[in-house]
């Protein structure tokens, strides 16, 4: 009796049926992953994969432990590009001047994931692989239109960060490739900045709601704009027909009301443990109709 319900309220998963190797460096990883595809599993910050390991829910064995791989660390800056290593964390994003001077929103979101622990150790890669459509991170990254480049021992490849979820947890990606690198094209200026996170609290809550939106006007209309937002699909998502739609009106109330109502019919929110659907579409058409009234007086 004793043994069953224990078995029942037992959380954690056996330390001890698990493998972690440390490779010596990228290249050494990347063999590792081709020699056997789907059997090793990177373990970056780990802040994802613990909680799974602390609910007993943690399916794979096998982990590569890429922490230590600086090769993953650094951040570039080029005319054209601010390039990520996949292991930069949200505490080096804050950190850095020209993200907080040319990409505020991403600053913002690393800002507002988890509390101070998370943010030292949690990376831009794992987030983007872990998958989450409540993830904070991503709807940034769409809306500066990121690429990503993924590596293997065949060698690197560089693809746009939008299409790169096709479905619920679903990657366009091989079990041989790591995630090494994002990249953020430069050419941000003149652009107003919004980006809503909307959860239970201000730190330590996953979103309920979350918008990236980013804008240009000229002559008084829409020359851009670029709308992203979280936990409203299986995916994070751009949402390009609402985009398609404001381009080149007029800022206003006729504008406020059409993009409410095109954002209505290209989301799909869901009623789960944090949030209603009709809760989350309410305050998504909201946060939308705030981004249109500030970059309106943006422009003035
Ligand atoms: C208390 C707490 C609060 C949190 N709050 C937030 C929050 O507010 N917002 C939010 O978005 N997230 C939040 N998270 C989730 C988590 O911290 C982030 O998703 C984080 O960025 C994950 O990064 P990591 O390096 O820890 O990933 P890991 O746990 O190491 O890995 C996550 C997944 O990504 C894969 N992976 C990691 N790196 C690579 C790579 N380079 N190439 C290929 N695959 C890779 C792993 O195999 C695994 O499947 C929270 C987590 C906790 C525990």
């Amino acid at each position: 009796m004793y043994a069953r319900v224990k078995a029942k309220f037992l959380m954690r998963g056996n330390v001890p049926d698990y493998q972690l190797t440390t490779p010596a460096s990228l290249a050494d990883a990347l063999t590792i992953l081709a020699n056997e595809p789907g059997v090793w599993k990177p373990f970056a910050g780990g802040t994802d994969l613990m909680v799974v390991l602390e609910s007993g829910n943690l399916r794979h064995h096998n982990y590569l432990n890429i922490w230590p791989l600086n090769e993953l660390r650094q951040i570039e800056i080029t005319d054209s590009y601010l390039t990520l290593g996949a292991l930069t964390t949200y505490t080096d994003v804050q950190s850095n001047s020209v993200l907080r001077s040319e990409f505020p929103m991403l600053c913002q979101a690393a800002g507002e994931t988890g509390g101070l622990a998370i943010q030292n150790r949690g990376t831009l890669g794992g987030n983007i692989i872990n998958a989450s459509p409540a993830a904070d991170s991503p709807p940034a990254l769409l809306a500066y239109e990121a690429e990503i480049e993924l590596t293997s021992t065949s060698g690197a490849r560089w693809t746009a960060y939008y299409g790169f979820h096709t479905g619920y947890k679903q990657l366009q990606m091989r079990a041989d490739e790591l995630l090494t690198k994002i990249r953020l094209p430069r050419s941000q200026t003149n652009r107003f900045h919004y980006y809503r996170k909307v959860g239970t609290r201000k730190a330590q809550a996953i979103s309920k709601v979350c918008l990236a939106a980013t804008g240009v006007i000229k002559d008084q209309r829409i020359d851009d704009v670029r709308i992203a937002f979280g936990s409203v699909a299986p995916i994070v998502i751009r949402c390009v027909k609402t985009e398609a739609a404001l381009k080149n009106q007029l800022l206003g109330n006729d504008t406020t009301k059409l993009a409410r109502e095109s954002l209505r019919n290209e989301i799909k929110p869901i009623d789960d443990i944090r949030s209603t659907a009709s809760y989350r579409l309410q305050v998504a058409t909201n946060l939308l109709a705030d981004f249109l009234e500030k970059l309106q007086s943006h422009q003035n």
